[in-house]
């Protein structure tokens, strides 16, 4: 993908993902890992349906901007993915109202917050895992994400929202899709007996989908 090619496309995501909902205000932030290296990255303060491919924050390979707008203020959460997955070349950031109410439940493991409900989740996103909550602005938690990053494409951050990476923005954008409709099948069926896929059903996914 040219950077021609990159900018327009996180501007189309952008004005979809906020078109249906998946981010409020300027919540939420995109970004892509470019070919010929450094990162386009949404600005701050900006809606993800008022995003502009000649307005777009540019970062060079070590994160530092270096030309446009100044980056979204949660650039780290992107560069935090990034380090750990270098297959991977965009990253989402969302705000979603399913996925952030997954992340404020106390009684979900931190290594498994969202069940394997449907094969689709366990293809495309993945075991989720949590990371402790953290003000705005506070990095500190980054190294954490980079740990966790090595084995899950998709961290929820404590009381804030999913961060989700993925080999095209194509497949970034589908997965924080998926997780975010997942989470909102795990609270439409809130406390009614369901069953979720077995280990086995999982392993079956994973040997035949490589995922
Ligand atoms: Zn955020």
């Amino acid at each position: 993908m040219t950077e021609t090619q990159a900018r327009e496309a996180l501007v189309r995501y952008g004005r979809s993902l906020f078109a249906r909902g998946y981010s409020c205000g300027t919540s939420g932030n995109l970004s892509v890992r470019l070919e010929a290296g450094g990162y386009l990255m949404s600005p701050t303060n900006i809606s993800l349906g008022q995003l502009d491919p000649g307005c777009l924050s540019t970062l060079d390979s070590k994160g530092v901007h270096v030309d446009g707008p100044v980056p979204t203020k949660e650039a780290w959460l992107h560069l935090a993915m990034y380090r750990s997955r270098p297959d991977d070349s965009a990253v989402v950031h969302l705000h979603s109202t399913y996925a952030t109410a997954l992340s404020c439940l106390s009684d979900r493991p931190d290594d498994d917050v969202l069940p394997a409900m449907t094969p689709y989740v366990v293809m495309r996103v993945g075991r989720v895992a949590r990371v402790p909550y953290a003000r705005p602005g506070d990095h500190t938690l980054s190294a954490t994400i980079s740990s966790l990053a090595i084995a899950h494409r998709a961290v929820l951050l404590a009381n804030h929202g999913p961060v989700v990476s993925g080999a095209s923005l194509d497949a970034a954008v589908a997965a924080a899709e998926e997780l975010e409709e997942t989470a909102k099948l795990f609270f439409v069926l809130g406390d009614r007996p369901h069953r979720l896929l077995d280990a086995e059903q999982i392993d079956e996914l994973r040997r035949v989908f490589g995922s």
